[in-house]
C-alpha cells in the first residue's frame, strides 16, 4: 500500500478524532511500511509517536482494518521529513531500523482527548460551585470561556487569597470542555508542572517535543502562575508558549495568588501581556456566601447520608466564625459529618463549638485599633481625625470612648498601647473609657445595640 492510499484512508479519521486533533496528529503521519500486520508510521519526534498511539491507536489500526488491510498493531519510527517523503518500497527493512529505531508502541485504549496535564477533579463543576458577590464576576468569566467560542479575552487572568476558588473554577472549565467539546485540546495544568516538564524535556534534550506539545493545544489553563516568578527559563519559555498560543487565537486562563502587576520578580513583558486580557479577582468570602457554600455542601452530603441532622443556627455560627479561605471551612464541616455519624445524633451548637474548637480559635481573626477606629467613626459620623484628635464633646468624646472600650475587648493591646494610638493618650484615660462605657451600656439600650452591631462588623 502506497503511501497515496494511506493519505486517502486517514481521512476517515477526522470524524473520530475531531478536526484538531487530526490536524496536529493524524496528518503529520506518514506510512512507511506494513508488514507482517505491523504498520510503521514516520514521525517527526518520539514524543509523537508515543502521543498517536496512545490516544489514536485503536482508531487507526480499526480505519487500516475496514480498508482490507491485515494489521494488527502500529510502530512508529522517526525519521527525517526528507525521507519520510519516500515511497515505502523504497526504504529497505534494515535502514528503517538503522535510521531510526522503531518505536515499540503497544496500541492502547483512546484516551477521551489528547491531555498532557494534570488531571482533573470531576467534583469541580460548575453545578457545584457557590456563586455569591465575591465571586461572580469571575465565576461568569469563566462560564463564557467554558463554552469555547470565540475566543473574548485573553488571556482570562483570574486571581485571589488561598482557598477562594480558583482552582475550582479552572477544572470546571475543563470538565465542561471536555464533555461538551471533546474536539478541543485542553490542557490544565500548574505552574509548577509546566516547570517540571520543561525542566525534563531541557534534560532529555527534547525541547521541540515540548514546543511542539504546548503549540497544539486549544485551551492552556495555567495555575498558581505566581510559582515561576524569578524562574528565569521557565518564565521565558512560558512567555513564548503564551505569546504562541494567542497568536494562533487560542484561549488561555491564568490563575495566580494575586494580582499581575503585585506579582515581583515577574518580567515587565511577561506582566504587561498577563494584563492585556481580563484581570477578574476572586474577593475574600462575605458571610452570605460561606453561608451559601456551608448549605450547598450539607445537600450534597445529605443525600448520601440522610441521617444527617444539623441544629438550626449551626451553618450561621459557622459561617460566621470561619475565616474567608473556603478550604477551612469545608474541613470544619466534613470532621462536623465525621462527628455526627459517630455520636448518632443531631450536631448541636454545643457539639460543633466544642468539635471544632481549634479551627474557631485559629481562625479568629486580628482584629487591628485601626480597623476599629474606622468602623467606630463610619459608625457615628465623625472624621477618623476627630477620633484621634484632641476635642472632648461629648459627640465626639462618646464614640472615641466605643472605640477604645472595643479596642480593649477585641485586641490584646495593653492600656498604654492603646491610648498611644488614640492620639498619644495616657493609659490612665482609655482606663477611664473602658470603664465608663461598661456603666453605660448596662442601662443604655442603643449603645448596647451600637456595642454588638459593631462587634459583629469587626468579626465579620
Ligand atoms: P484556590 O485554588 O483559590 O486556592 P480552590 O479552588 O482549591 O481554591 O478551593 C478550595 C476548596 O474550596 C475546594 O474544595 C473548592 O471546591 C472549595 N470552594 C471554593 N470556592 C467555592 C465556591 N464558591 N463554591 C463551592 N466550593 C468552593
Ligand atoms: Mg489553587
Amino acid at each position: 500500500m502506497m503511501n497515496q492510499s494511506w493519505v486517502k484512508i486517514r481521512e476517515g479519521l477526522e470524524a473520530t478524532v475531531g478536526k484538531n486533533n487530526y490536524v496536529n496528529w493524524i496528518e503529520p503521519l506518514e506510512l512507511s511500511g506494513l508488514d507482517n500486520g505491523v504498520a510503521v508510521f514516520r514521525v517527526p519526534t518520539n514524543f509523537m509517536g508515543n502521543w498517536v498511539s496512545r490516544n489514536f491507536g485503536d482508531d487507526i489500526v480499526q480505519l487500516l482494518k475496514s480498508s482490507g488491510e491485515a494489521v494488527s498493531r502500529l510502530e512508529f519510527s522517526v525519521g527525517a521529513a526528507r525521507a519520510a517523503k519516500r515511497a515505502i518500497s523504497d526504504v529497505p527493512a534494515s535502514e528503517a531500523k538503522a535510521v531510526s529505531r522503531p518505536q515499540q508502541a503497544a496500541v492502547s485504549k483512546k484516551a477521551t482527548s489528547v491531555v498532557p496535564g494534570a488531571p482533573l477533579d470531576a467534583r469541580f463543576t460548575f453545578d457545584s460551585f457557590v456563586v455569591g458577590k465575591p465571586n461572580e464576576l469571575a465565576h461568569a468569566a469563566a462560564r463564557r470561556v467554558a463554552e469555547g467560542g470565540e475566543v473574548a479575552f485573553n488571556p482570562l487572568f483570574l486571581y485571589g487569597g488561598v482557598g477562594l476558588g480558583k482552582t475550582h473554577l479552572m477544572h470546571a472549565i475543563a470538565n465542561q470542555l471536555r464533555t461538551q467539546r471533546p474536539d478541543l485540546n485542553v490542557v490544565y495544568l500548574s505552574a509548577e508542572q509546566f516547570m517540571y516538564k520543561f525542566v525534563q524535556a531541557l534534560r532529555d534534550k527534547k525541547m521541540m517535543d515540548f514546543k511542539q506539545l504546548f503549540r497544539a493545544v486549544d485551551i492552556l489553563m495555567v495555575d498558581d502562575v505566581q510559582f515561576i516568578a524569578g524562574k528565569g527559563s521557565t518564565q521565558e519559555e512560558f512567555f513564548h508558549t503564551f505569546n504562541a498560543l494567542v497568536d494562533q487565537n487560542k484561549q488561555i486562563i491564568i490563575s495566580a495568588d494575586r494580582a499581575p502587576g503585585e506579582i515581583k520578580e515577574l518580567e515587565d513583558r511577561i506582566r504587561s501581556r498577563m494584563q492585556s486580557g481580563l484581570v477578574v479577582d476572586l474577593h475574600p468570602t462575605d458571610y452570605e456566601l460561606r453561608l451559601g457554600i456551608l448549605q450547598h455542601k450539607v445537600e450534597t452530603h445529605l443525600v448520601r447520608d440522610p441521617s444527617l441532622v444539623i441544629a438550626d443556627g449551626v451553618l450561621e455560627f459557622l459561617a460566621h466564625r470561619i475565616s474567608t479561605n473556603v478550604r477551612v471551612l469545608e474541613g470544619a464541616l466534613t470532621r462536623l459529618f465525621a462527628f455526627g455519624s459517630l455520636v448518632g445524633r443531631e450536631i448541636t451548637l454545643e457539639l460543633a463549638q466544642d468539635c471544632l474548637a481549634d479551627v474557631l480559635r485559629s481562625s479568629d481573626r486580628k482584629i487591628t485599633v485601626d480597623e476599629i477606629q474606622r468602623k467606630v467613626s463610619d459608625h457615628y459620623n465623625i472624621r477618623l481625625s476627630e477620633m484621634i484628635g484632641p476635642r472632648r464633646v461629648r459627640n465626639i468624646a462618646r464614640p472615641r470612648q466605643v472605640a477604645m472600650y472595643l479596642a480593649k475587648q477585641l485586641t490584646t493591646r495593653s492600656l498604654p498601647d492603646i491610648g498611644r494610638r488614640f492620639g498619644g493618650r495616657d493609659h490612665t484615660t482609655v482606663m477611664h473609657g473602658v470603664k465608663r462605657i461598661e456603666e453605660l451600656r448596662a442601662s443604655d439600650s442603643q449603645l448596647e445595640d451600637d456595642l454588638e452591631l459593631l462587634r459583629r462588623a469587626l468579626e465579620a
